[in-house]
Formats: structure tokens, sequence, C-alpha cells
């Protein structure tokens, strides 16, 4: 099972760096990626994204508020980009209200996933010394939506 989270449906729960926003997953993950785009290593300040999709409604946000940055996708879109606005951590990617699939950054889950058999997407901007697991599938680019 790629990206499992082996907790009950409900008890999944994250937050920012200092505790002012605090949120819980009442839903299932969809999928999980590790992504290696510019805008991930950017938005990370780091090697890579973690990218756990949800269904945007089962995202509860339970203590405090966001801010949201946007900004545009290479495919003219808006992609909203949600953050504590204390401690500047980022926490969710795309429409908190709408149908499409939402990324929460998933560093910022209380216990991390499973990363071991997870896909990589955007291998093609991969940081050099940055080693895949050979069993993980790869994706060049974007595997189908823009929401990592
Ligand atoms: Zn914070
Ligand atoms: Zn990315």
């Amino acid at each position: 099972m790629t990206g499992a989270i082996s907790q009950p449906e409900g008890s999944i729960t994250g937050g920012c760096q200092c505790g002012a926003v605090r949120y819980r997953l009442d839903g299932q993950v969809v999928k999980t990626y590790i992504c290696h785009c510019r805008e991930c290593q950017k938005q990370s300040a780091s090697a890579f994204g973690i990218s756990v999709r949800v269904h945007g409604a089962d995202v509860i946000i339970t203590q405090g508020q966001v801010k949201t940055w946007q900004r545009p996708t290479d495919s003219g879109r808006v992609l909203a980009c949600h953050f504590c606005p204390e401690c500047g951590s980022r926490l969710f990617h795309g429409d908190l209200a709408g149908d499409d699939p939402v990324s929460i950054k998933g560093g910022s889950l209380d216990v991390m996933p499973d990363l071991s058999g997870v896909d990589h997407i955007w291998v093609a901007r991969k940081v050099r010394g940055i080693a895949i697991p050979a069993e993980a599938r790869t994706h060049f680019g974007e595997p189908d939506d823009e929401t990592a």
C-alpha cells in the first residue's frame, strides 16, 4: 500500500511548526507522492516536497486559521497555497472547499507517512545525491493533476 498511514480514520492529525494551526483528516489518503519539482524545492526550502493527496472536504482545521498565497501553474490555473500566518509553515495546497484533491504537505503530519513505496514525480528536477528506492515508481514530470 503506497503512502499508507496506519492510523484509523479521524485520528490522522497535523499542524504547523509553531502549533498555532492544527488540523485533522476525516477521510482516507488518496495517494502520497514525493515531488522533486522546483516549486516544491522552493516551497519547502529543501530537496523535495511530500504531497499527501486527500479530499479537501476531509481536511478539518481544528485550531487557528491559515493564510493563503496563490501561484500560477504551468497550465494557467491558479494553485492556492495555505500556510500558518505565525510561523509560515506550508500546510495545504489546493482548494479546501472544492472537489479536486488537496495536498497536505507531508512533513506537517504528526506521524510521518511511510514513504518507502510512494511514487516519485518530477524526477527530471531531482537534486543530485538524492537516491530514489529501486522499487519506487517514477514520473518524469506531473502524473495527472497539479496539486502537488
Ligand atoms: Zn505556525
Ligand atoms: Zn512539486
